[in-house]
């Protein structure tokens, strides 16, 4: 069955709401094996970010477990949280979250600033490389396009080599082509190893995933392997070359 990466029991999350309680997750299992490439679907307000924050340990759980690559969440202090995710994890958001007056190399080394190394500035430029962006290094966010900008935003995330990236509708904001390259980066770094897990409205982006779960209401509904997923780069050869099946 492979090796559990994060297995999360009876997971609850509640905001206090003036005097109201608003009960975003009413008790989610899921078991998450190392090298997954998982989707979560929903509709809006159903706790797809919620239960990205959790997993990404930038919130706690009102109750319930969460272990991550064997570590209990819950035993750790807010500052050990902060090394876990430096060292574990790697972010992407819908809206990309650059810094806008730093060049993409100075944003791509943001997580290295932590632990400073003498090759802080290698590390970021092959992050860079990895992600098809390097001659743009020197370039603002405003001075990119969405998809480049994504692309700074995955090498960041890529920085510190983490083996989980959390990906809250990272392809949002882009167009369709567009979408197809990062699910072609996304896909590249899940074969290196890496687990990946993605919140997704559009059924067409989740299809390039292994497994796809649904949430509804707070509560996990549907959790199905998908039987033939589309490889981004086939997708985007038949896209550049439209006679490709004839
Ligand atoms: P999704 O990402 O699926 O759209 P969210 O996780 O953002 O859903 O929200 C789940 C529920 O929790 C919604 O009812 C939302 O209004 C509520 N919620 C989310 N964040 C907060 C917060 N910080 N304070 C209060 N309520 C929140
Ligand atoms: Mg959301």
């Amino acid at each position: 069955m492979g090796t559990p990466l994060l297995q999360v029991r009876g997971l609850c999350k509640d905001y206090a709401m003036g005097d109201s309680v608003v009960h975003a997750l009413r008790g989610i299992d899921l078991t998450v094996q190392k090298g997954e490439f998982m989707a979560i679907m929903g509709p809006s307000g159903s706790g797809k970010t919620t239960f990205m924050n959790l997993l990404g340990c930038l919130d706690r759980p009102t109750s319930g477990e969460y272990v991550l690559d064997d570590v209990r969440i819950a035993d750790k202090t807010d500052n050990e949280l902060a090394q876990l995710r430096n060292r574990y994890l790697g972010f992407v958001f819908q809206t990309f979250n650059l810094l806008p007056k730093t060049t993409a190399l100075r944003n791509v080394e943001l997580p290295l600033l932590y632990s400073p190394a003498p090759d802080s500035s290698a590390r970021a430029t092959d992050a860079l490389r990895q992600v098809g962006l390097s001659d743009r290094a020197h370039h603002r966010p405003g001075e990119l396009s969405g998809g480049q900008q994504q692309r700074a935003a995955i090498a960041r995330a890529i920085v510190n080599d983490p083996m989980l990236i959390l990906g809250d509708e990272p392809t949002g904001n882009l167009d369709s082509r567009t979408s197809e390259e990062i699910l072609a980066l996304l896909q590249d770094l899940n074969r290196q190893g890496r687990t990946v897990l993605i919140v997704t409205h559009e059924q067409d982006v989740a299809r390039h995933c292994n497994r796809i779960i649904r949430f509804r209401d707070g509560r996990l509904v549907g959790d199905e392997p998908v039987a033939d997923p589309i490889d981004a780069r086939e997708a985007l050869k038949s896209l550049l070359d439209p006679n490709a099946d004839l």
